[in-house]
């Protein structure tokens, strides 16, 4: 069967990587989680001293960003692939409140983006893959056969990240969690290189009110019929 690229952006925390895992599973095809990249190039600023509380040393990022390599790889007791930075696994690290805290700041760096933007091109390629971010239907791949638009509101968000955070043993708080989403989704949206928009060909889903096996069911649902109207 002919294969597509599948693009799912949106906001933070709208559960699109558990549905893009599982719609990539299902297909056994590729996903990328581009977010991660953003995540890991991130986390080399802040332990390179890049980036802290009170200074953003933007031109020294950029200039040592030749210096670092992102890669996936599998991870046997997950099946889904774990992010690497110059060859250390940081899925764990990553994920972290104080490198959300940061990633926006970092995503808005144009020569970032560039980068990894090259980078997703590279990964979908061969068609097959499903890719979440905030720019993938816009940026990464435009002419993506299949393009969904997530969106749930900020509190709904914040409660699903929160859940997630204090089920790995993370020791947050509910409103930081919640202020973090909110400055996330304004940065995200309003910074002048790729910011998130819906691609107008996007077919947006509003998860709020939606369990987890609903919304995979709607998305599988819009695949097969894009496969079936590409016969
Ligand atoms: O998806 P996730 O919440 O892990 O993404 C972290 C951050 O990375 C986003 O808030 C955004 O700033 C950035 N990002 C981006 N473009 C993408 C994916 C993520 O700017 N395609």
């Amino acid at each position: 069967m002919r294969k597509i690229t599948i693009a799912i952006d949106g906001f933070s925390s709208t559960g699109k990587s558990t549905v893009a895992k599982e719609l990539a599973r299902f297909l056994g095809y590729i996903y990328v989680d581009s977010g991660a990249m953003y995540r890991a190039v991130t986390l080399f600023a802040m332990e390179e001293g890049y980036i802290n509380e009170d200074n953003f040393d933007v031109k020294g990022l950029i200039l040592n960003l030749n210096t670092i390599e992102i890669s996936f790889a599998l991870n046997q007791d997950t099946q889904i692939a774990d992010v690497y930075l110059n060859s250390i696994n940081v899925e764990k690290k990553i994920r972290t409140l104080e490198v959300s805290n940061f990633v926006s700041q970092v995503a808005a760096v144009s020569e970032v983006r560039s980068m990894l933007v090259k980078q997703q091109q590279k990964m979908g390629e061969e068609k097959g893959v499903v890719m979440d971010g905030r720019d993938i239907g816009t940026v990464v791949f435009p002419n993506a056969e299949l393009k969904i638009f997530m969106t749930a509101s900020a509190e709904k968000r914040a409660q699903r990240r929160y859940n997630e955070l204090i089920d790995r043993g993370d020791n947050v708080d509910y409103q930081a969690v919640l202020k973090n989403i909110q400055e996330r989704d304004y940065i995200d949206s309003h910074r002048a290189d790729s910011p998130l928009i819906k691609a107008n060909d996007a077919i947006e889903i509003d998860n709020s009110d939606m369990t987890l096996d609903e919304q995979f069911q709607k998305v599988l649902q819009l695949t097969l019929k894009t496969l079936k109207d590409l016969e």
